[in-house]
């Protein structure tokens, strides 16, 4: 065996601290060492040329890279030692940057101490290290698409375009998501369902994409390349095959509920569809609005008006099992329940609104055919104050983060406003303009200046009513001054929060969330659409708040990292897997219970035979759960094992 050890100065993000001449003369003396060396960038390509160079001439069996987080750049080391003939397994890292460096730049002689023990503790763990070959499992290439918001919809269509099969989960009657809610969108104000509604046709007419409205998955199992998800389609009770979409069974239904997809603003009967342009055109019974239960049929009156005899009262939810390699996660947001933004008036006053109440308001195909009338009486305002940061970026909502769209959308509505009311006036509360897009910066200068739009750079501390008008109170920190306005009506920009059942979702997926319940990408920078759950990507506004074009962007990157997996024939697994040794393994099962990715089974070779563990390579991360659990060394994980872990101890503690 011959250790080589290369010692990286990253620039000065290593050198400007740690005394690397004396590093490197302090790593050679080590008896295990046969060589160390040091360079001033070791990713470079002259740097991964030296050591390949170094493992020719003298036939370096193991290497020690001492440099930045792994998590970087173990990935490039072990490829050049792969194209110099040295497994790539025969390679340790020790983080000399984050974990020296960068964290002690005021005690440059114990940061050289510690750099010196780490590597010491690298070449003990290398010296036990055994050369590992990349598992190589079945690829199924077909990929499930969960949200049909533009996120979902982008997603799927570009991995259909690809020639891969995708489902295309959509818990609600239609596609579309929020930007089927939208009127105009920024910066460009073109119609946004004369962009949508194309995309989702296209969708649902793509001969790759199986598509499952009102549908939900409801159990997830396996690994990336084999999954099986259990979708259930919920009952329309109305046959989607028979169903014209024409309508004639919602003329005659006597039941009127509060619409959602109006924001409550305007009514549906029970039997519906969201929309006029929803994909699928069929019609849903919302059973708990409808005059019958399941038990009880009183009103048959949508079952007569239906030519074609779509409607089925004794429909019943129906369970498939889907087999796919990937996924991608697009369950876009909500907003804040005004009801929670009670200083604002929200859920006290009628003429409290959202954003999205108010799109609804000045969409022409909206409840009031795009006329702004206050929800209160029906009356046109004439002085609308609009609130931006409601619930963002403040910590006591528990929104500490910017929700990013609102200062847009905002001078949108603004905009519109004016445009609808030309003698109208417009009061908008801000802590500060957040407008970096393309051309966004612009449109808000322009709203502006060409609509004379009072911009109150403040905070707003209470709305309350006095007579027919909401007074609110707030303050004008450019000024100094408080600030009473009289409105006829309050537009309120809540958070933009995860959308409902977000972190159940993410458990099945067992991708995680961040604190505030957003999906989790590995890395912001690096891996931005990837979740830590292999093949499992992230797209749209479940990862964080988005306008349109993020998260269209997102959604094609999301969609070119499934395009690029199932490049490949079979998929190539990480060796990092949990073994068993049968020498030591009794069958006793505490491992099984304790693997999270449930890769552990007790077997029995012979009927009446001893019984002991089988990992199921596929299903194991190679996070190492069952090897800390078992008290017998029955089970190691491969590049971490017990034997490899002890000796890098015992280095250290020497
Ligand atoms: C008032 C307002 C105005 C806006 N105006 C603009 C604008 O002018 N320009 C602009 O660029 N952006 C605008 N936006 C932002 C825009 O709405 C978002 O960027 C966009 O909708 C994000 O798309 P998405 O697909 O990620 O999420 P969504 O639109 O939220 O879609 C997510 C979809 O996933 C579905 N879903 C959720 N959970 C599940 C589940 N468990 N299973 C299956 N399906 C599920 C939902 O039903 C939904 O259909 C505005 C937002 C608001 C609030
Ligand atoms: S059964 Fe009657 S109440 Fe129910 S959806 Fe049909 S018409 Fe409406
Ligand atoms: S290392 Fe052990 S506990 Fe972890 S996933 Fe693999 S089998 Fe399960």
């Amino acid at each position: 065996m011959r250790i080589g050890v290369f010692i990286c100065h990253c620039g000065k993000n290593i050198a400007g601290v740690i005394d690397i001449k004396r590093l490197t003369s302090s790593v050679s003396e080590l008896e295990e060492v046969y060589y160390a060396t040091d360079y001033v960038y070791l990713c470079s390509e002259p740097g991964q040329k030296a050591i390949q160079d170094q493992i020719k001439e003298l036939g370096l069996t193991h290497i020690v890279v001492a440099a930045c987080s792994p998590k970087m750049h173990a990935a490039t080391f072990a490829q050049a030692l792969e194209d110099a003939g040295v497994n790539a397994y025969l390679l340790e890292i020790a983080n000399i940057r984050e974990q020296c460096s960068w964290v002690h730049p005021h005690e440059p002689e114990e940061a050289t101490d510690k750099a010196f023990e780490l590597i010491k503790a690298g070449v003990a763990k290398v010296g036990q290290a055994v050369p590992l070959q990349p598992l190589s499992v079945p690829l199924n290439r077909k990929v499930m698409v969960v949200g049909g918001g533009i996120a979902g919809i982008q997603a799927a269509l570009d991995i259909a375009n690809g020639g891969f099969e995708v489902y295309l989960v959509e818990r609600t009657p239609s596609l579309g998501g929020h930007m089927a809610q939208l009127s105009e969108t920024f910066p460009t104000l073109d119609c946004s369902s004369c962009i949508l509604t194309p995309r989702m046709v296209e969708a649902a007419k793509h001969p790759k994409i199986h598509l499952y409205t009102y549908s939900e998955v409801k159990e997830v199992q396996g690994v990336v390349g084999q999954y099986k998800v259990k979708i259930e389609q919920k009952p329309r009770y109305v046959d989607p095959v028979k169903c014209t979409g024409c309508g004639d069974c919602t003329e005659v239904c006597p039941v009127i509920v509060p619409n959602e997809f109006e924001q409550s603003l305007g009514g549906r009967k029970a039997i519906y569809v969201p929309f006029s342009q929803a994909v699928p055109l069929k019609y849903t019974i919302d059973l708990e609005n409808c005059l019958n239960t399941r038990e009880l049929v009183v009103c048959d009156q949508c079952y007569r008006a239906c030519g074609p005899k779509a409607i089925n009262y004794l429909m019943e939810p129906k369970e498939e099992e889907i087999e796919v390699g990937a996924i991608v996660v697009a369950t876009g947001y909500d907003l804040m329940p005004v009801e929670d933004l009670k200083e604002y008036g929200g859920g006290l006053y009628p003429d409290v609104v959202s954003g999205l109440e108010f799109e609804r308001l000045v969409t022409a195909s909206g409840p009031t055919s795009g006329v702004v009338r206050r929800p209160s009486d029906g009356k046109i305002p004439k002085r609308i104050v609009f609130i931006q940061c409601a619930g963002s970026r403040d910590p006591e909502h528990g929104c500490a983060y910017c929700s990013k769209i609102c200062c847009m959308y905002t001078a949108k509505h603004a905009f519109m406003f004016k445009h609808a009311v030309p003698d109208g006036e417009v009061f908008v509360f801000y802590i500060d303009v957040r407008a970096a897009g393309k051309g966004y910066e612009e449109f808000v200068q322009r709203v502006m200046e060409e609509e004379r739009i009072a911009y109150l750079r403040g905070k707003v501390s209470k709305v309350f009513q006095r007579d027919d008008k909401l007074i609110v109170w707030g303050s004008d920190t450019l000024t100094g001054m408080a600030v009473e306005i009289e409105a006829d009506m309050v537009v309120l920009a809540p958070a933009v929060v995860p959308s409902k059942g977000a972190k159940e979702l993410a458990k099945l997926f067992k991708t995680p969330v961040n604190e505030y319940g957003f999906l989790d990408e590995v890395h912001p920078k690096l891996r931005p659409v990837e979740s830590s759950a292999m093949g499992v990507y992230l797209a749209g506004a479940a990862q964080a708040p988005k306008d349109i074009p993020d998260s269209v962007s997102q959604a094609s990157a999301a969609a070119s990292k499934v395009l690029g997996l199932f490049s490949q024939e079979e998929l190539a697994l990480e060796p990092i897997k949990a073994e068993v040794n049968l020498d030591n393994c009794d069958g006793c099962a505490l491992c099984v219970g304790v693997c999270p990715y449930g890769a552990i089974s007790l077997v029995q070779d012979e009927p009446d035979g001893p019984r002991h563990i089988q990992v199921h390579k596929a299903l194991c991360q190679g996070c190492g759960v069952c090897m800390a659990t078992c008290p017998k060394e029955g089970v190691n994980v491969a590049g971490f094992t017990l034997a490899q872990l002890r000796e890098q101890l015992r280095a250290m503690l020497k």
